[in-house]
């Protein structure tokens, strides 16, 4: 539940309220406004607790949360959240453009084309070195090689790295090397590993699974939140229906609707949402109107050739000129 103090409340009043809450065994999350303090309370609410609370002095009403997440929740928390990365906001409403490979390849090739994306306009750089492959045949990453050639790459660019992480056994292994750490669609309810980057202080890239519904997805960033860890940016990369002509269908109605029913950012993934490059850039423009808050795109210097996703892989030409409509597109929507 959430408790709404009166404006410009006296701090012992709000002190009392918390410490009522927390006697009555709730988890209590105070949010401070210029003008008004907002408790959000979790625990087990009963009527006789809200009326309780609701006649303390200084209270002006006691709101239960109806949703099944909480902290998520916008009626927890009003502001929207920003996650800082790097010199780069993510939320402030800026788009920030995340580019590379899908997987990193090799030193020349991934600092090649790291470079080529900045020039283009990238904020930040994608490229996973731990790969979850449909086959155990398949390319499964250059692992812990991966991550050293992310941290140059970061080095030489001054570019944030995002990255996948797939195994809770080696959290503080990939953290010490990426700045974002990305929860593919693959894990988005793998419980443990999400409780475990709860307890990390670094920003998450939480997919949306090919099957989950909104509402799950929301509940995965619960675990990671009420885990300790607040720095949660939501990514659409589309789910699976029956059409078969696109590798996913990118839900894009997901941006209005985390926008709505939480305090979240959420960037959009046109690669993975179509599976095919000649639709990325039309998608981004059309996530980008959405309102989303960035954009996750796969760019290789050679796409055939890619060891992983050639397919929906834009050149960097291809992403410069995506990039050029994007920020147009952006700096329009502004002067509205
Ligand atoms: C990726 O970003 O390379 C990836 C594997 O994405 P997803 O988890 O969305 O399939
Ligand atoms: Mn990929």
């Amino acid at each position: 539940m959430i408790i709404v103090m009166e404006r410009l409340v006296p701090e012992e009043q709000i002190k009392m309220v918390e410490k009522k809450l927390e006697e009555k065994g709730f988890n209590v999350h105070l949010s401070k406004g210029v003008e008004r303090t907002i408790i959000g309370a979790i625990g087990e609410r009963t009527q006789a607790i809200m009326d309780a609370i609701e006649t303390m002095a200084g209270v002006e009403k006691v709101v239960p949360i109806v949703q099944p997440f909480k902290m998520a929740s916008k009626e927890f928390k009003t502001n929207p959240t920003t996650v800082r990365v790097g010199d780069q906001v993510i939320g402030d409403g800026s788009i920030q453009v995340i580019a590379g490979p899908c997987a990193v390849e090799g030193w020349d090739k991934f600092l090649e084309v790291a470079q080529m994306v900045k020039s283009a306009g990238a904020t930040m750089l994608r490229g996973g070195a731990f790969k979850p492959r449909t086959s155990p045949y398949s390319f499964q990453g250059l692992e812990e090689e991966g991550l050293k050639i992310l941290a140059e790459a970061r080095r030489i660019t001054g570019l944030p790295i995002v990255s996948e992480i797939m195994d809770p056994r080696i959290i503080d292994i990939v953290a010490s090397y990426v700045d974002v750490m990305q929860v593919g669609a693959r894990n988005m309810q793998n419980f443990f590993l999400l409780r475990e980057l709860g307890k990390c202080n670094k920003p998450i890239l939480l997919k949306r699974g090919p099957s989950a519904t909104i509402e799950e997805w929301i509940m995965a960033a619960e675990y990671i939140i009420s885990s300790g860890n607040e720095q949660v940016i939501m990514c659409e990369r589309g789910i699976r229906t029956f059409e078969n002509y696109t590798r996913n269908t990118l839900d894009l109605s997901a941006v209005p609707i985390i926008k709505q029913l939480t305090h979240l950012p959420i960037i959009v993934d046109p690669s993975h949402g179509t599976g095919k490059w000649k639709l990325v850039a039309p998608m981004a423009m059309a996530a980008v109107g959405a309102g989303c808050d960035g954009l996750i795109v796969e760019v290789h210097q050679n796409p055939s050739e890619a060891m992983s996703d050639g397919p929906q892989s834009l050149t960097p030409e291809n992403f410069r000129m995506m990039v050029d409509k994007v920020q147009k597109l952006h700096a329009a929507m502004k002067q509205e």
